[in-house]
C-alpha cells in the first residue's frame, strides 16, 4: 500500500495526476495499491480559477491551445479545453460565455474567460478519477496543508483545523505562494479584483504599480466592472464610461507596457528548428559546468534568432515561401563566419530594419523630457504593436520574430535553470530578463491592448510618472513622483494597488507549511556559489535539497514554487510549449509507481 499526498490540486497538481493515472492504466499487468490523497481547500482541479469570477477576467491564451490531456490518449475520457467549451454547449453572448444555442459559436483561437478553466480543470480531475484503475483511489481533504514531519520513516502532514495524513510521498503544488511581508501597508492586493470595488472608492485616483497582466486585470475591474462598456466606431475601439470610474494612473519599474498576442497565431513549438540559438549551443554556453553571464552570453544568440525570424517571413511575405529558407541559411552561415551584421545590414536594405535588442529592451535606453512625452512614447508603443497583431494569422515579420521566443524559452531553460547563470546574472534574470522576455511572448490578446488604448483615449487610464517613479505612502494613498523625466512629475494618488505578484521565497513564506520545512532545514534557498538567491532549492529531479545539502527523496516540488531555482514555472500545462511540466511530473509519477 502506498500513499502520496498532493498538496495543492491547481493545473500543475492536476498534471501529477494526469501522469499517475496514465502512468498506472499503462501498466495493466499490475496490481496497483496506490491511494492518492488530494490535500486542496477549494474545488480540485480548479487552481486560481475557481470560484465564482467576472467574465471580463480573460485567460491570455487560446483556448484551442490548452489541454489537460496533452498526448494522444486513444480511449481516454479527457479532450482539450476548447473541444469541452463547445461540448459543454458555450457560445459568447457579447463578451460573456453563457451556455446557449443563439450566441456566436466559439473558435479555437478565442480567449475565454478564466471561469471557465475553472470549470474545465475540475472536469478533468473528475475525468481522472474516473478513469483510474482498479486499486487507484483518490481522497479529497478540502483543507489546506499547515505542517510536515518526518515520522516513522514516512510523512506526517498536518492539516489545518485539525487531523494528521501519514504518507509515503508528497507532492507540493501550491502555485504562486505569496511571501511573508506585504509590498507595503499603502498597498491594495489585486486580487480578487471584486474587492477593488469596497477598497478603491468611485471617483477617487488610483495608482497602479505594474504594467502587465495583473495590472490589466485591475484595469478591467475599475473600468469594464464598474459599467463602462467598449463599443467599435469607424474601426476603432472607444470606451463610454459610466461616470464611476476613478482616475487609474499605471507605472512599473520598466515603464513599458506588454505586448499583444496576434489575432489567429498559433503555438509553433513543435514545428520550429532554431537555426543559431539551437540547444547544442545553448549547451556550450554550460560546457564544464561554468556559470554563463545572460546579457552577454545568452542574449546574443537569442536575438540573433529573433532576426532569422524576422527576415525569413519579410522575404516570405515579398518573395514568396521559396524566399525563406534561402534567408534563413544565408543568415546562420554569416553568424558562423562572424559575417552576421554585414548579412542583416544587407537584408535590412530589401526588408527594412529589425533589431532585436531594441524590442527586447523597448524603453530602456529612451530619456523623456516630460510626463506628456513619455505618455506619448507609451501610447505609439502600444498602437504600433496592436497594428502588428491585428495582422492576421500572426504573419506580422516583428510578430513572428516575438513568437520565437515562446519555443526558444523552453531552450533557455536548459541554460539558466540550477545554476547556469553567474550569481549576478542570475539576479539580473529574475529581476530583469525575466519580465522582458514575458513582456514580449506572454502578453495579452489584442483586443485588450485595444481597450486600454480606448481607455487612455478616454483619459481613464494613464501614465504620467516614466519609468520607475518614486512611491512614498501619504495615508490611504501615496505621493508617486517621476525620477527619470527631465522635467519632473508628482502627484497623489487616493489609493495604490500593487498589481504583481512576487516570486516566492522560503525564508520568507507566508506558508506555515513552508515556513515549517525551512525551519527544520529540510529545504533551503537555492545557492550559487555560497550565495543565497532566495528561492527554493531543488535537485534536477524535483526534491528539495536540504540545509545540509542533501536531497528530501520522499518530497517533490513542481510549479511556480519552484520558479528561481527553475525559470517558468507559471503557467497552465498542456501541448507544446507547456509540455514540460507532463515531462517533469512523468518522472515523479514514474518513480512512485515503480515504488507502489
Ligand atoms: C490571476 C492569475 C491569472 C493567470 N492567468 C494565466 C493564464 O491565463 N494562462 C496561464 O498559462 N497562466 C496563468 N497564470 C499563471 C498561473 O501560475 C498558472 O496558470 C497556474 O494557475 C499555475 O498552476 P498551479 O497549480 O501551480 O497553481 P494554482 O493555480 O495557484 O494552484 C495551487 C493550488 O494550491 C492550493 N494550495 C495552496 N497552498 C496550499 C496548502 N498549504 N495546502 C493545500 N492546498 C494549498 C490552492 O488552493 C490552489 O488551488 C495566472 C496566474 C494568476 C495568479
Amino acid at each position: 500500500m502506498t500513499d502520496v499526498a498532493i498538496v495543492g490540486m491547481g493545473p500543475w497538481g492536476l498534471s501529477v495526476l494526469e501522469r499517475l493515472v496514465t502512468g498506472a492504466l499503462e501498466r495493466p499487468s499490475s496490481r496497483h495499491d496506490l491511494t492518492v490523497h488530494v490535500v486542496e481547500p477549494g474545488t480540485p482541479g480548479s487552481g486560481v480559477y475557481g470560484g465564482p469570477q467576472p467574465d471580463y477576467l480573460i485567460l491570455n491564451t487560446p483556448c484551442g491551445q490548452h489541454s489537460m490531456y496533452p498526448f494522444a490518449a486513444p480511449g481516454r475520457a479527457g479532450m482539450g479545453f476548447y473541444e469541452w467549451a463547445v461540448a459543454s454547449g458555450y457560445q459568447w453572448v457579447g463578451d460573456r460565455c453563457d451556455v446557449t444555442t443563439r450566441g456566436r459559436p466559439l473558435t479555437p483561437h478565442d480567449f475565454l474567460p478564466r471561469r471557465l478553466m475553472g470549470e474545465y480543470l475540475a472536469w478533468a480531475y473528475r475525468c481522472l478519477e474516473r478513469e483510474a484503475p482498479e486499486g487507484v483511489t483518490f481522497v479529497h481533504h478540502p483543507t489546506t496543508a499547515a505542517g510536515l514531519e518526518a515520522h516513522d520513516g514516512r510523512e506526517r502532514l498536518r492539516l489545518a483545523g485539525g487531523g494528521v495524513l501519514d504518507v509515503d510521498h508528497v507532492v507540493l503544488t501550491t502555485g504562486h505562494t505569496p511571501n511573508g511581508r506585504p509590498p507595503g501597508a499603502a498597498f491594495l492586493p489585486p486580487y480578487p479584483v471584486d474587492g477593488l470595488a469596497g477598497t478603491v472608492p468611485e471617483l477617487t485616483s488610483v495608482g497602479v504599480q505594474g504594467m502587465g497582466l495583473v495590472a490589466l486585470d485591475v484595469v478591467m475591474a475599475l473600468t469594464r466592472g464598474r459599467g463602462g462598456t467598449f463599443v467599435r466606431r469607424d474601426g476603432r475601439l472607444r470606451y463610454r464610461p459610466s461616470g464611476t470610474e476613478p482616475r487609474i494612473a499605471l507605472f512599473s519599474r520598466s515603464g513599458t507596457p506588454y505586448c499583444a498576442k496576434s489575432l489567429g497565431a498559433t503555438d509553433l513549438t513543435d514545428e520550429f528548428e532554431a537555426v543559431i540559438c539551437t540547444r547544442t549551443a545553448l549547451r556550450e554556453l554550460r560546457a564544464d559546468g561554468r556559470r554563463m553571464d545572460a546579457r552577454r552570453e545568452l542574449l546574443p544568440l537569442v536575438f540573433a534568432e529573433m532576426t532569422v525570424a524576422y527576415y525569413t517571413q519579410a522575404a516570405r511575405l515579398a518573395e514568396g515561401p521559396g524566399a525563406a529558407p534561402v534567408v534563413a541559411e544565408r543568415l546562420a552561415a554569416a553568424w558562423r563566419a562572424g559575417r552576421f551584421s554585414g548579412a542583416v545590414a544587407g537584408l535590412a536594405d530589401r526588408f527594412g530594419a529589425f533589431d532585436a535588442d531594441a524590442h527586447f529592451f523597448a524603453g530602456e535606453s529612451e530619456s523623456f523630457v516630460s510626463s506628456k512625452d513619455y505618455e506619448v512614447w507609451v501610447t505609439d508603443l502600444l498602437a504600433t504593436d496592436v497594428d502588428a497583431a491585428l495582422v492576421p494569422n500572426g504573419a506580422s515579420p516583428v510578430k513572428v520574430a516575438y513568437e520565437v521566443l515562446r519555443p526558444l524559452r523552453d531552450a533557455m531553460r536548459d541554460a539558466v535553470e540550477y545554476g547556469g547563470l553567474a550569481p549576478a546574472s542570475h539576479r539580473d534574470f529574475q529581476a530583469n530578463l525575466r519580465n522582458r522576455v514575458a513582456r514580449i511572448v506572454a502578453g495579452p490578446p489584442v483586443h485588450r491592448n485595444e481597450q486600454l488604448l480606448a481607455l487612455m483615449d478616454a483619459e481613464i487610464v494613464r501614465t504620467p510618472f516614466g519609468p520607475s517613479p518614486e512611491v512614498v505612502p501619504d495615508g490611504d494613498g501615496a505621493v508617486v513622483a517621476s525620477r527619470l523625466l527631465d522635467r519632473q512629475h508628482a502627484e497623489r494618488v487616493d489609493r495604490l494597488v500593487a498589481a504583481h505578484i512576487d516570486q516566492p521565497t522560503v525564508h520568507d513564506s507566508s506558508s506555515p507549511l513552508l515556513r515549517q520545512l525551512f525551519a527544520d532545514g529540510r529545504v533551503r534557498q537555492f545557492q550559487v556559489d555560497g550565495e543565497e538567491l532566495g528561492s527554493i532549492d531543488l535537485t534536477e529531479d524535483f526534491h528539495p535539497v536540504r540545509a545540509d545539502g542533501h536531497p528530501e527523496r520522499r518530497l517533490w516540488v513542481f510549479g511556480a514554487l519552484a520558479e528561481g531555482v527553475r525559470y517558468y514555472t507559471a503557467y497552465i500545462p498542456g501541448p507544446a510549449s507547456r509540455v514540460r511540466a507532463f515531462l517533469d511530473a512523468r518522472v515523479c509519477a514514474e518513480q512512485i509507481l515503480e515504488e507502489a
